[in-house]
Formats: structure tokens, C-alpha cells, sequence
């Protein structure tokens, strides 16, 4: 039996809804799964108001992908097996959200002062279900609209850090979102390590409380997963797992159930 530990929905920039993650992580087999989605835990309310989480036939760990505030790189954490219900959590998952509406209009407003016609409404087309809007929603929008032929083109042109059509958005300190997750009953992970580009960071970000290491992902090259369960045991905190599956025809994995890791690393939540 396999796992995966980092998988997004509609709820925030995944293409699938949370229904249809449960649908298709249950049809390809695998036993525990995480639901992780960008600042949002709605995809996880929404399946508990469905009662299909928690479910009888496949286990749901609740998740959530944090951004935190980093002047230079892009640092991810998860929250695992988190207390979706917790009104700390919550309280600030609204500002977080709130700030990302606002966000999105400044960022449409450049792009459109490029010489992109884009409207709003024709993102909330894509997005509709979505309660985190993000920079994807937005280069999708682009790429239908025919001005570009990929959303990574949009990224490398427009969207990227600092790029042209970028606005920063309200990220919490490390510090912070440690202690969201901890006092949400969860654990707080490093997501893909590989992707900040600077181990000072990770190591950094380790000394703050964190209590594990996304050792495997997608884009993590063999070597690289090495130095990190390395990192991982010298440190002693767990090692995690996961897809970061967004549904994206174009990026790997675009099917659940590609990528998995062993059930161990899902049974360290399993309380
Ligand atoms: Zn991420
Ligand atoms: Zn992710």
C-alpha cells in the first residue's frame, strides 16, 4: 500500500475538486493521503460537510501549505494532521485570504496596464471553486485567452518573484505558522527542501521548531533526497512524502498515484 502527503485541490490552485481527489486517490489505491491545499483548509470543510472526511475507505490527514516570509526565497511549510476546526488557525487563514483577493487585483491591474486584456471575470472562470486565489489562477487565464502557450511561460515572463505582473501577498513568519500548526494539534514540515535553493535556509528554518522534512518530491533529484534524509535524521525530525499533485496535464506527476511513498511515513500522523 502506497501514500501521498502533498496534494493540492480546487480549493486552492489544483484542478481537481476535493471530491474528485478522494474519487481518484481511492480508484489508483492509495491508503493515506494529506490534503494540503495553499492557505486554505475549505476543500477539507467541505468534504467534512459532505462526510466523505473523515472517510471509511481511504484515510484523509488534513493539511495545509503555508507560505512564510522570507525576503529572498520561496519557503513552504506543511501543516500535517492539523485540527481543521481550530478558530486560531482559522482566524488567520481569513487574513491570509483577504490579503490574497487583494493581491489579485493589483496583479491583474499590471497585467492589464501591460497590454493583457484580462478581465476578472475571466479568472474567476478558472477558479471558481477556489477560496486561495494565486498567480496560477491567473497565467491560466492568460493561456486561454491565447497569449501565451504554457502557464510555466507566464511564470518565467510575468508571474515570477519580483517579475513585472508580480505583487508580494501578506506570508507569516516561520515562527508563526509553527506555532498555527502546533496549536492545531499538527506538525509543521519543510515542503520540498529541494525547491529553496539555499540549505542555510533550510537548516535556519530547522533550528526554529520545525518538526520534519519533505525528503521526497517530484523535483527532488536522488542525490538531493540523500542530503536530506541525512539532514533529517541528524536533526531528528520525521521525514514526509508527497506528489504536491495539482492536476496539471503538463506537470509530473498529472495522475495521482505516480508518486508515492511508503504507508510509514503516513502512520507518524496516524495517532
Ligand atoms: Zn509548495
Ligand atoms: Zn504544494
Amino acid at each position: 500500500m502506497s501514500s501521498d502527503l502533498h496534494i493540492h485541490t480546487s480549493a486552492s490552485d489544483g484542478r481537481l475538486s476535493p471530491r474528485q481527489v478522494i474519487e481518484e486517490a481511492k480508484a489508483v489505491g492509495l491508503h493515506y493521503i494529506a490534503i494540503t491545499d495553499h492557505d486554505t483548509v475549505k476543500g477539507l470543510l467541505e468534504l467534512q460537510k459532505e462526510h466523505l472526511f473523515p472517510n471509511e475507505e481511504i484515510t484523509i490527514i488534513p493539511g495545509i501549505e503555508f507560505s512564510a516570509h522570507m525576503p529572498k526565497h520561496e519557503v513552504h511549510i506543511l501543516g500535517l494532521n492539523i485540527d481543521i476546526s481550530n478558530k486560531v488557525l482559522q482566524e488567520n487563514l481569513q487574513k491570509i485570504v483577504d490579503c490574497r483577493w487583494r493581491r489579485f487585483d493589483i496583479m491583474l491591474e499590471k497585467i492589464n496596464l501591460l497590454g493583457y486584456a484580462v478581465g476578472k471575470e475571466d479568472v474567476l472562470a478558472i477558479a471558481a471553486s477556489t477560496e486561495s486565489i494565486g498567480r496560477a489562477h491567473i497565467a491560466r487565464a492568460l493561456v486561454e485567452k491565447g497569449f501565451f502557450k504554457s502557464v510555466g511561460e507566464v511564470f518565467e515572463k510575468l508571474l515570477y518573484k519580483d517579475g513585472p505582473a508580480y505583487a508580494p501577498h501578506y506570508k507569516l513568519e516561520v515562527a508563526k505558522i509553527i506555532e498555527l500548526v502546533h496549536n492545531a494539534n499538527g506538525q509543521a514540515v519543510i515542503a520540498h527542501p529541494g525547491l529553496i535553493g539555499n540549505d542555510d535556509i533550510v537548516r535556519q528554518v530547522i533550528k526554529s521548531g520545525i518538526d520534519g522534512l519533505e525528503v521526497y518530491h517530484p523535483k527532488h533529484a536522488a542525490e538531493e533526497i540523500q542530503k536530506y534524509e541525512n539532514l533529517a535524521k541528524d536533526n531528528q525530525i520525521i521525514m514526509t512524502g508527497g506528489s504536491d499533485f495539482h492536476a496539471i496535464p503538463k506537470r509530473y506527476p498529472n495522475k495521482l498515484g505516480i508518486f508515492t511513498v511508503d504507508d510509514k511515513y503516513a502512520l507518524q500522523f496516524i495517532k
